[in-house]
C-alpha cells in the first residue's frame, strides 16, 4: 500500500507520454458543477463539514462516473459517505449490495434518521414492501406513498436501495426489475460493499469472521448486464492478491489502463495517532493477566478499550482478572461467537455507552465495530496474520486522538507475525509498510491516492522501537551469531542422524550443555566443533530468539506433529543448514565473510538499571492540533 511508490509510478507514466494530456482528473478540485451541492448535502443530512482523507476524491470520481472505483479504507474510515452523497446528487437510484443483513439495517436506519430516501430488500422483506421499493426504483412517479416503509416522499424519493447478494441471485423478478431501471436510465451506480467477500481468497484472508462465507459469489455479471452503470467496490484492508481477484471476478477494467481503468483508492496505511508496542508475554497465564490489568489501570483507568484473546476460555479469565486486579473499578465484558445474539448486542451497546470500559473478545468482535474513542487495543495473544493484527489493532483511535496498540508476544506463539514482533529495532510503521507493499500493491494504486506525505523511510517516532532508547540506558547491540548458528545446525544434524527429535526447550537444554548423554552430540562436543555450552552472553529468551530467527531465515526448520491434545514442533536442520555444516568453526571465527549472521539485542548500558518493559518511556504527547496537522499535511501531500 505504498503510496510513495504510487506517486512515483504516476510520475513515470507521465514522463513516458509527455504529449498526451493527463487522463487522470484532479479529483481534489472543489469547482466541479456538483461541488457546492455536495457540501450542502453533507451538511444538511449528515452534519459533516469536513471530509476525511480520500472521501472528496472518491466522491468526485464517482460523480464523474467515467470509471469503476475500488476503495480500500479501514473499517470506520467512512466508506459509506463516498457513495451515499453521490447517490443523493444523482437523478437515479444507487443499488447497494451488502453481505450482512445487520449492516444493511444499520445503514438504512442511519439514512432514515438523516432524512434520506432509502429502501431495502432482504430475505425478511414482505412482498408488498419489496414491490414498493422496486416500483420506486423504476420511477418515483409510480411509487405509491406508503407511510412508515421508508423516509421517502414525493420530494424525497428513494435514492439508495440496499439488497443482499442472495436476493439478487435468487430473485429473477428483482433482476428483471433492475433491467427495467437500467433501461429507463435510472440505475446510477452499483455499490458492492465488503467486496472482499466476492473472493474465495478474501475468505482465507478474512478478518471479519461474521461475514457470511462466499455470499457475494452468487452474483450476476453486473458489468455485462449493465455496461453503462459504474461500479464502486469497497472493502477494508485488502491484500493485493484479493484485490486482483475481486477486480477480475467483478469484471472491472484493469487499473493499469490509464484512460478508463478502475481507479483504486487506498487510504494511507499509517495512522499517526496509533502507538504500537510489543511487550514480552509472561509464560504464566495469571501473571500475564495481572500485567494487562495493571497496564490498563495505570494508563487508561476509565477509558474504552479492547483486549483480544485467542480462545473463549481466555476471554473469561482475562475479564475476571481485570475485575479482580482493578478491584472492580474497570468494568469489562466478554464477547465471542458462542454468545446469544441479544447478549452480544447488549455487551456492544453497554460498551458504546461507556458503561463497560473494556471488551475482552475473540476476533468474533469485528465487523461493524465503529466506536470512535477506543484508547487501546491489547492483544493477549497474537493475531493469526499481520493483516488480522493491522485490522484488529486499527479499531483504536478512530477519533484521531492518541491511542495505543499493545501486543503481548512470546517467541513460541504463532509464526506469521514473528517478524513483526521479533523486530526490536525497526519502526513498527515501517514494518507494516514493508509488509503491505511486498506483493507490489503499489502498481494498483492510482495516483489520486498518493496522499501520504510520510515517506517510507520515515519512522513514526512513537512506537516502542522508536522510543526504546529514549531513557539513555538501553541500547541495541548487533551481535554476530554465526558461530551460534553453526553450532545449532551441527547439533541438529547430529541429533537427526541419531534419530532424536528435539523441541525448542530440549534444543536449548543441549545447547546449554545440560544432560548431553546422547552419543552423536557427545562426539560433536568432544571434537570441539560446536560451541557447547553456549556462552553466557545470551539469556534463555535470547537463545529462543536466535533459534526463531534462524527458522525464519531457513537455517532451521520446524517439523509439526499433531496429537489429539496438542501440536508439537520439533526443530530440524533447514534448507540453508548445509552452508554451515561444511564450514570450519575456525574459518568462521576468523571472519569468513561469505557467511555472517547478525542480530540486534537489547543491552543495558553500563551503570543503567533495567527498565520494566511495561513502563513506557517519558510521555510524548501529540496534541489534537498535531493530529490535525498530520491530517492536513496528509491532504497537502498529494500535490
Ligand atoms: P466504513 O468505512 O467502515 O464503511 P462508515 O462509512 O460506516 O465506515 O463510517 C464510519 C463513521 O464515520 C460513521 O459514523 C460516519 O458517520 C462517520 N463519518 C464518515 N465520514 C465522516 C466525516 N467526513 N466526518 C465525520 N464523520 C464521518
Ligand atoms: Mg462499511
Ligand atoms: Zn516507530
Amino acid at each position: 500500500l505504498s503510496s510513495l511508490d504510487a506517486s512515483s509510478n504516476a510520475a513515470s507514466n507521465r514522463d513516458e507520454s509527455p504529449l498526451e494530456e493527463d487522463p487522470q482528473q484532479d479529483y481534489s478540485r472543489e469547482d466541479f458543477p456538483w461541488s457546492q451541492k455536495l457540501r450542502e448535502l453533507a451538511k444538511k443530512h449528515f452534519s459533516i463539514s469536513r471530509f476525511r482523507n480520500l472521501q472528496l476524491l472518491i466522491m468526485n470520481a464517482a460523480k464523474e462516473g467515467k470509471r469503476d472505483i475500488f476503495v480500500i479504507m479501514p473499517t470506520g474510515g467512512g466508506k459509506s459517505l463516498c457513495y451515499q452523497l453521490p447517490a443523493l446528487l444523482d437523478p437515479g437510484v444507487t443499488l447497494v449490495i451488502s453481505p450482512l443483513v445487520s449492516l444493511i439495517r444499520d445503514q438504512v436506519y442511519h439514512l432514515q434518521e438523516a432524512g434520506v430516501g432509502v429502501g431495502m430488500i432482504v430475505g425478511a422483506t414482505s412482498k408488498e414492501d419489496a414491490n414498493h421499493v422496486m416500483d420506486s426504483m423504476v420511477g418515483p412517479a409510480k411509487a405509491k406513498k406508503r407511510a412508515g416503509a421508508s423516509a421517502e416522499s414525493e420530494e424525497n424519493p428513494i435514492k439508495l436501495v440496499y439488497v443482499t447478494p442472495e436476493k439478487i441471485a435468487k430473485s429473477k423478478r428483482f433482476l428483471s426489475k433492475l433491467e427495467q431501471v437500467y433501461t429507463a436510465g435510472r440505475l446510477s451506480r452499483i455499490v458492492i460493499d465488503e467486496c472482499h467477500c466476492c473472493s474465495q481468497l478474501g475468505h482465507d484472508f478474512r478478518y471479519d469472521y461474521e461475514t457470511p462465507p462466499l455470499s457475494l459469489q452468487f452474483r450476476p455479471d453486473y458489468k455485462t448486464i449493465f455496461p453503462n452503470t459504474p461500479i464502486i467496490a469497497l472493502t477494508a484492508t485488502c491484500p493485493p492478491l484479493v484485490l486482483q481477484n475481486v477486480i477480475s471476478i467483478l469484471n472491472l477494467k484493469s487499473p493499469h489502463d490509464p484512460r478508463n481503468g478502475t481507479l483504486v483508492f487506498t487510504s494511507p496505511l499509517h495512522r499517526p495517532n496509533l502507538i504500537y508496542r510489543v511487550l514480552p508475554k509472561p509464560s504464566s497465564a495469571p501473571v500475564l493477566i495481572q500485567k494487562i490489568a495493571t497496564w490498563i489501570s495505570r494508563y487508561y483507568p476509565a477509558k474504552s478499550g479492547i483486549v483480544y484473546c485467542l480462545s473463549k476460555k481466555d476471554t473469561q479469565s482475562v475479564a475476571d482478572g481485570i475485575a479482580k486486579e482493578s478491584k472492580g473499578v474497570i468494568k469489562s465484558g466478554v464477547y465471542h461467537a458462542d454468545l446469544p445474539e441479544d447478549q452480544k448486542e447488549r455487551i456492544h451497546k453497554l460498551w458504546r455507552e461507556n458503561r463497560l470500559h473494556v471488551i475482552v473478545a475473540t476476533i468474533a468482535f469485528g465487523l461493524g465495530i465503529n466506536h470512535p474513542d477506543v484508547r487501546f487495543v491489547i492483544h493477549h495473544s497474537m493475531s493469526k496474520s499481520v493483516e488480522g493484527y493491522y485490522q484488529e489493532s486499527g479499531r483504536a483511535g478512530r477519533d484521531g486522538l492518541l491511542a495505543e496498540c499493545v501486543l503481548f508476544f512470546r517467541d513460541q506463539d504463532v509464526h506469521g507475525m514473528l517478524n513483526y514482533a521479533q523486530d526490536i529495532t525497526t519502526c513498527r510503521k515501517i514494518l507494516f509498510e514493508r509488509y503491505f507493499s511486498k506483493d507490489g500493491i503499489s502498481q494498483y494504486t492510482a495516483p489520486e491516492s498518493a496522499m501520504n506525505p510520510v515517506s517510507l523511510a520515515q519512522t513514526c517516532g512513537r512506537c516502542d522501537n522508536c522510543t526504546r532508547y529514549d531513557d539513555g540506558k538501553t541500547e541495541a547491540v548487533v551481535e554476530d551469531i554465526t558461530v551460534q548458528a553453526l553450532t545449532l545446525c551441527r547439533l541438529l544434524v547430529a541429533l537427526k542422524e541419531g534419530e532424536e527429535r528435539v523441541t525448542m526447550l530440549k534444543l536449548i537444554h543441549y545447547w546449554k550443555g545440560l544432560g548431553q548423554k546422547k552419543a552423536p552430540v557427545e562426539v560433536l562436543i568432544r571434537s570441539g566443533e560446536v560451541e557447547v555450552p553456549v556462552s553466557k552472553r545470551f539469556g534463555v529468551d535470547e537463545l529462543e530468539r536466535i533459534i526463531n530467527y534462524l527458522i525464519l531465515e531457513s537455517y532451521l526448520e520446524e517439523d509439526f506433529h499433531f496429537t489429539a491434545y496438542t501440536t508439537i514442533a520439533y526443530i530440524t536442520p533447514g534448507p540453508k543448514a548445509k552452508r554451515f555444516t561444511n564450514k570450519r568453526k575456525e574459518d568462521i571465527k576468523q571472519g569468513d565473510s561469505s557467511i555472517k549472521i547478525q542480530l540486534p539485542f537489547l543491552r543495558i548500558k553500563e551503570g543503567g538499571a533495567k527498565r520494566d518493559p511495561i513502563t513506557r518511556p517519558a510521555k510524548r504527547r501529540m496534541s489534537k492540533d498535531k493530529a490535525d496537522d498530520a491530517e492536513s499535511a496528509t491532504k497537502k501531500g498529494k500535490r
